[in-house]
């Protein structure tokens, strides 16, 4: 489609509705909407540029593999997340295809190992820190993407103590808390059943009553909160379809108005995903709202539903490739929330993880032929429920299944 065509449909979605009573997220969402036209409009100056848009993979990559050695100042906040810096670069640098050289992965395994507790089982966010759900998940993920290139990666992972660190952390209604003490949300679910799954380490006892806990966050909505009654989100709503995947209980919930409420939050401008109703668009829920949909259409596809497609997931691909490649990415590398943002790790991961399941079908690991901006931009498919991707988590549960599972006495 050419760039004229799509600015003229963009503009016909502008924000028309105004009943002379403008709230501030009114004039928010304008101003986001302006941006983005504004940013097409400086494609048009260059009448080949639209068709020409590219990943600006080198770039990405320099970006990456400085942020491998050396972190600015502002990632100070994120020192309770180390692991969760891990597994931004390394799941973006396997997106992109890229290659880990072995000692790298060496030199992260070591450092991931010093963040695992080995008395208690898990990872905390960095060395002598708390062992914590959300860093378990980062570590696992990690340390099955660097498998690829060096073995020795999963045997870093203490199975029998992660074991009991998973199993301590389910309450008796089926949630867990993040850690010791710590707080219950629909997150810790996630984490926990990811790392079981992956390192198989998983048992029914382990995740007793937790479908059950899961489907009482459904929202009258569609999505999942955090908690029971809280208000549905892009995040929550991942983790608690996810994990119900994994827990093969997909059946305990509303499926329907799930996918209407995920389909929902696609922006009709924009293009992108925003996380909640009447929220910004953001390049992040690009893979939290999109990987629902992959995840959505395996278990309609499970049940037989003869109207579901064969060729396209049930959200507008293109306008997502467009949205992460045209707003998100920025000139010197690295990918952002929205154009008016900075660039950032996090952003960098999710805004690609996102495109990869815009640009592949049924994670089959054929790009659609019309993928935008043609065949170069294309990025590794993910496991939609790991977010790692298909060979890396093909070839971890490959490896530990061969492991027996651990028994637990606590
Ligand atoms: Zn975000």
């Amino acid at each position: 489609m050419a760039l004229s065509a799509v600015i003229a449909g963009k503009e016909d979605k502008l924000l028309q509705k105004d009943d002379g009573h403008p709230s501030h997220s009114y004039f928010e969402q304008k101003k986001v909407e302006l941006n983005i036209l504004a940013n097409y409009e400086k494609l048009k100056e260059d009448s080949d540029v639209f068709s020409h848009i590219k990943l600006y993979k080198s770039k990405h990559l320099s970006y990456l593999k400085k942020a491998m050695q050396h972190l600015s100042a502002s990632y100070e906040c994120l020192d309770a997340s180390r692991p969760w810096l891990c597994f931004w670069i390394t799941h973006s640098l396997e997106l992109l295809q890229e290659p880990i050289p072995e000692e790298i992965c060496e030199r992260i395994g070591q450092f991931l190992d010093k963040c695992q507790n080995h008395e208690e089982g898990g990872f905390g966010g960095g060395p002598d820190q708390l062992p914590h759900l959300a860093p378990t998940y980062a570590a696992v993920c990690s340390l099955c993407i660097l498998g690829r290139y060096w073995k020795g990666a999963y045997d870093i992972i203490n199975r029998q103590k992660l074991a009991e660190f998973l199993t301590k952390r389910r309450m008796d209604d089926g949630s867990f808390t993040m850690h010791k003490d710590g707080e219950v949300d629909i997150r810790g679910a996630y984490c926990a059943v990811v790392s079981a799954r992956l390192s198989n380490v998983f048992t029914k006892e382990m995740f007793a009553g937790t479908a059950d806990w899961l489907a009482k966050c459904q929202t009258y909505e569609g999505g999942f909160a955090g908690l029971p009654g809280l208000e549905a989100h892009g995040g929550y709503t991942y983790c608690g379809y996810a994990s119900l995947a994994l827990l093969g209980q997909e059946q305990k919930i509303d499926l329907k108005r799930l996918l209407k409420w995920t389909a929902f939050r696609q922006m009709k401008l924009e293009g992108g995903f925003q996380g909640r109703t009447n929220k910004l668009v953001d390049g992040c829920y690009s893979f939290w709202q999109g990987a629902l949909f992959p995840i959505i259409h395996s278990i309609l596809q499970m049940y037989s539903d003869e109207n579901i497609s064969q060729e396209k997931w049930m959200f507008d691909q293109t306008a997502l490739e467009q949205y992460v490649l045209v707003n998100c990415q920025c000139a010197n590398g690295g990918l952002r929330d929205k154009p008016s943002k900075g660039r950032d790790l996090y952003h960098t991961c999710y805004c690609l993880s996102g495109l990869s399941i815009a640009e592949h079908f049924i994670g089959d690991g054929v790009s659609r032929s019309e993928i935008f901006g043609g065949s170069r931009n294309l990025l590794k498919p993910i496991h939609p429920i790991f977010n790692v991707c298909i060979d890396s988590a093909e070839d971890a549960l490959n490896h530990f299944k061969h492991l027996p599972v651990p028994t637990v006495i606590l």
